[in-house]
C-alpha cells in the first residue's frame, strides 16, 4: 500500500531516527488497519516473547535490544472472543470507560500483563473470561525500553493490536527520557496512558517525577486519557522514602492536578491499609475515580519474589500463616484468592466511591479467573446482557 499521509514534525522524527514508514504510518492512525485485517491476523496463533514480571518487579535490564525490537513483525499470542472479533471497542479511553462504570456504580475489572516472558510467549485468551470481560488491558513498560526506537517497542505494538479488540493502554515511564522521545510517544496518537517516574532513575533524564509527565502530556494532547499510580503503603521501594499517609496523598494529589484522569493503586495485602488510603484521598479533595490493584500470587515462590522487590508483604500474623503453608502451592493459591476476596469486598464496603480493580497477573490468570468466577457467584460482577460487550 502507497502511503501519502501527511506526518507531524515527531513522527517524522521517529521515523528519520530509522522506522519503517509502514509502522510509523500506522501507528499515526487511530485504526491503522480495518477491523476486519486485524481479525485476520489476529486468528493465527502466535508468539511473543514476554516475561514473567509485573509493574513493580524490576527486570534485568538487557544488553541486546533485540529482544525488544525487531524488524519482523510481532509476533502475539492473543485469542478474542468471537464478539471481540466481530467489532471495535466502541469506547478506546479508558479514563471514558472508568469514569462511565465508576458513576454507575457498577464492579469493574481491568488486567494488567507484560509484553515480555524471558523468550516464552505471552499468552492471553480473552474466552476465559466469559462471559465478564476486563474493561481494559494495561501494559507494563520496561526501563529496558528506554533506547528502543519508539515504533518498534514491544508493548506498543502490542497495544496497537489489542487496541482493536480491547481498550488497552501502555504504562510509560521518564526512566532516560528525552524530549525528543516523549513528543515521538505523543504522536503515536494513542487514546491512553498510565504516566509512571518508573522503578529506575537515570541521572540525567528530564524528568523526576510523574506529575511531570502528566503536566507536558495533558497540555500536549488534552483528548489523552492518563491514568497515574497510588500508594497505599507508600513508596516501598526506596526505605529513604516517607511511608506517612498525608505526604503519598500530597503527592498523588500532585499528579491529579497535573491531569491525570483516574488512578490505580499499587498492590497491598492489608484491606484495613487500602480503605485508609482511600478515606485519606478523599478527604484531601482527591475526587477522581480509583481502580485498587490487587496481586493474587499462585504460589510462595511468587509472593516472595515480589516481596523482595516490591517490599511489600503481608500484615505479621498472615505472614506467619502463610509461613505455615508455603510448601504448597494449591494451598498458597487459596490463601491470597481469599485474601484478594476480602479485599474487594472490603474496598466496596468501604463507600469511597471505589468500583474497579485492576489485576497484576504477573501473566498468569488462573487465580485471577477464580477470584472473578467467585465474585460473579456473589453477584458482585453483574454478567451483562450481551456475551462480552465492554
Ligand atoms: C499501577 C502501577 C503501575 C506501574 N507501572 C510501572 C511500569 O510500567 N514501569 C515501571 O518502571 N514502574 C511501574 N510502576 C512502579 C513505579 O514506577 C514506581 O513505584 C515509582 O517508584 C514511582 O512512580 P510514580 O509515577 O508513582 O512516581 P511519583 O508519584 O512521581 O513519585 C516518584 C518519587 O518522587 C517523590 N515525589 C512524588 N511527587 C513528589 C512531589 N510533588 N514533590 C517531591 N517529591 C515527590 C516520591 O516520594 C517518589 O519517591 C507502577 C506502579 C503502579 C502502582
Amino acid at each position: 500500500m502507497r502511503v501519502t499521509a501527511k506526518l507531524s514534525p515527531a513522527t517524522a522524527a521517529a521515523a528519520g531516527a530509522g522506522l519503517r514508514w509502514s509502522s510509523v504510518v500506522a501507528f499515526k492512525r487511530r485504526r491503522p488497519l480495518s477491523c476486519y485485517r486485524w481479525n485476520q491476523l489476529s486468528k493465527r496463533t502466535q508468539s511473543v516473547s514476554s516475561s514473567l514480571a509485573m509493574h513493580a518487579l524490576e527486570l534485568p535490564v538487557r544488553q541486546n535490544i533485540g529482544t525488544h525490537a525487531s524488524d519482523v513483525p510481532l509476533e502475539t499470542c492473543f485469542h478474542y472472543t468471537p464478539s471481540q472479533l466481530q467489532s471495535c471497542p466502541q469506547v478506546e479511553s479508558i479514563a471514558q470507560l472508568v469514569a462511565n462504570k465508576t458513576k454507575s456504580k457498577k464492579f469493574f475489572f481491568g488486567i494488567e500483563i507484560t509484553a515480555d516472558n524471558h523468550g516464552k510467549p505471552t499468552c492471553v485468551d480473552f474466552n476465559q473470561f466469559l462471559p465478564v470481560m476486563p474493561t481494559f488491558i494495561s501494559i507494563v513498560w520496561l526501563a529496558s525500553y528506554w533506547n528502543v526506537p519508539i515504533a518498534k517497542v514491544q508493548s506498543l505494538q502490542m497495544i496497537q493490536q489489542l487496541q482493536q479488540h480491547i481498550p488497552a493502554m501502555p504504562h510509560f515511564s521518564v526512566y532516560r527520557l528525552t524530549q525528543q522521545r516523549l513528543d515521538e510517544f505523543l504522536a503515536l496518537n494513542l487514546s491512553n496512558m498510565l504516566a509512571v517516574r518508573g522503578d529506575k532513575v537515570h541521572e540525567d533524564q528530564m524528568y523526576h517525577f510523574g506529575h511531570e509527565l502528566v503536566k507536558y502530556a495533558r497540555d500536549k494532547r488534552p483528548d489523552l486519557s492518563i491514568g497515574v499510580a497510588g500508594y497505599p503503603m507508600g513508596y516501598t521501594k526506596d526505605q529513604t522514602e516517607t511511608q506517612e499517609m498525608d505526604r503519598i496523598i500530597c503527592y498523588l494529589k500532585a499528579k491529579v492536578d497535573a491531569g491525570a484522569d483516574f488512578i490505580i493503586t499499587q498492590f497491598c495485602y492489608s484491606p484495613e491499609r487500602i480503605v485508609e488510603f482511600l478515606c485519606a484521598a478523599r478527604r484531601a479533595g482527591v475526587d477522581k475515580p480509583i481502580m485498587v490493584g490487587v496481586v493474587v500470587p499462585e504460589s510462595f515462590k511468587l509472593y516472595a519474589l515480589m516481596e523482595t522487590i516490591a517490599n511489600i508483604s503481608l500484615p505479621e500474623q498472615q505472614r506467619a500463616e502463610l509461613e505455615l503453608i508455603k510448601q504448597d502451592d494449591e494451598k498458597c493459591r487459596q490463601f491470597f484468592v481469599q485474601l484478594a476476596l476480602r479485599t474487594i469486598k472490603a474496598v466496596l464496603e468501604a463507600d469511597q466511591g471505589v468500583y474497579g480493580i485492576q489485576f497484576y497477573t504477573m501473566n498468569r490468570f488462573k487465580s485471577v479467573l477464580e477470584v472473578i468466577g467467585e465474585l460473579r457467584k456473589q453477584g458482585v460482577l453483574e454478567t451483562p446482557q450481551q456475551d462480552d460487550k465492554f
